[in-house]
């Protein structure tokens, strides 16, 4: 019998494989990954440090480990590079592979922006296990400088890691404020609000180029200023892994383009995860994952299964100023309407017909559970 293979080992890879398994202990399965397969939670990248957390012990799983849990067949440190849909093969390093069914749960890659400069080497992003422990060993002492490029979920996170566990963060975000995209303006001044008493220095401005200068380096900015650091985090994005997707022939906009059955334009080959897009909707988060993984499994052990999105607030991990958002779709026109008590927001969207479409929450309004479970149950599912 040919192997259901999953392509990648991160939370979607991983996950689907367990809830596989629930229904389906026989058919041979196979995970493949360029990394080292160690099972880990992506989101203590960004608060690892003050957890005291080092790669290693985020590592919850070696591959053998996982391969004996799950019954599997685990391939490491290797790269699927083509896949030959009239076959079903696909090429991993020199070898081709035969498959029943094929699950691309590739996760997205980071988006590097084009700087100017000879300070390359000390510009790093963390979007994986690796990527953490190569940061970690150039971060360095406590007392060091950091610049962060990008004020984002991921910028914001680490700013309020490392500068509370003694870092000196200089964030610099050309949208004026902090999590722009997220967050009504009040709110995104309590969090601006908030990393600014754990001493992090707000720069409203874009990168151009950075330079190594002395041991460090020396970033200059759109506003023509230059912020010294010891090293570089850019955290300015991140873009669904589509080239292997692509070069197949299966349909790709800004993901993997799949039906609610997960499914890509081919009906051997399935998508969910990062990398995926579901009906339209790119939601780089784990819970949309884990919900995707649960039909999935489902669908690939005999029973078809769609995927529903319930809302899904999701939390982010800046506990000076704790925050919860349930993002407004792109496109989505309304209002936000906002009360405030000092660092503590709730504000809520409503679109043109008045309905509740998202919230932003932060301070002691995050912490209530009730608001949070009130508002959250007021909003649609995001498919329902
Ligand atoms: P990944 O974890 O990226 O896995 C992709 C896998 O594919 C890897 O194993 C990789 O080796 C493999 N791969 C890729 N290409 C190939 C290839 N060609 N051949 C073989 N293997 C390949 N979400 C939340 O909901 N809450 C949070 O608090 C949160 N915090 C986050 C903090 C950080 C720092 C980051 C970066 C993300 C955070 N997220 C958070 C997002 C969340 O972690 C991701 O949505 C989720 O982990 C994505 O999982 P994935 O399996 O789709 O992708």
């Amino acid at each position: 019998m040919r192997p259901l293979i999953i392509l990648g080992t991160g939370l979607a890879g991983y996950t689907l494989a367990r809830e596989f398994r629930k229904l389906d202990a026989e058919r041979p399965l196979w995970l493949i990954t360029q990394d080292d397969g160690r099972s880990y939670s992506k989101p203590m990248l960004s608060n690892g440090l003050s957890k005291g957390k080092s790669a290693d012990d985020l590592g919850m799983a070696t591959a053998e480990a996982m391969a004996a849990q799950l019954n599997a067949t685990i391939r490491t440190d290797v790269q699927v590079f083509a896949i030959d849909r009239a076959q079903r093969t696909i090429t991993v390093g020199s070898e081709v592979v035969e498959y029943g069914d094929l699950v691309l749960a590739i996760g997205a890659a980071v988006f590097r922006p084009p700087l100017e400069g000879d300070g390359d080497d000390k510009v790093f992003s963390v979007n994986d296990l690796e990527d953490y422990a190569r940061f970690r060993a150039a971060l360095g002492e406590q007392g060091r400088r950091v610049l962060i490029i990008g004020g984002g979920l991921i910028g914001c996170e680490f700013a309020n890691d490392l500068a509370a566990s003694g870092y000196q963060v200089e964030l610099v975000e050309p949208m004026g404020r902090p999590l722009p995209t997220l967050l009504p303006e009040r709110a995104s001044e309590a969090v601006a609000s908030g990393l600014r008493s754990l001493g992090v220095n707000f720069h409203f401005a874009g990168v151009t180029a950075v330079n190594l200068a002395g041991d460090g380096v020396r970033a200059t900015l759109s506003d023509g200023s230059t912020v010294d650091a010891d090293l570089v985090l850019s955290a300015i994005g991140l873009r669904p892994r589509v080239e292997l997707a692509r070069a197949a022939g299966l349909a790709v906009e800004r993901g993997i383009v799949t039906d609610r059955f997960l499914r890509t334009t081919d009906e051997h080959i399935y998508a969910l995860g990062d990398c995926a897009e579901v009906e339209g909707k790119v939601l780089l988060y784990v819970l949309p994952l884990m919900a995707a993984a649960r039909a999935l499994a489902k669908t690939l052990a005999g029973e078809a299964t769609q995927v529903a999105y319930p809302a899904m607030p999701v939390q982010i991990k800046t506990p000076v100023t704790p925050v919860v958002v349930a993002p407004v779709a792109p496109g989505v026109k309304g209002e936000w309407s906002v009360e405030a008590d000092g660092n503590n927001v709730r504000a809520e969207f409503r679109n043109a017909e008045g309905q509740l479409v998202g919230f932003a929450l932060t301070g002691s309004q995050a912490t209530d559970m009730k608001v949070k479970a009130e508002l959250a149950r007021a909003l649609p599912p995001i498919l329902a």
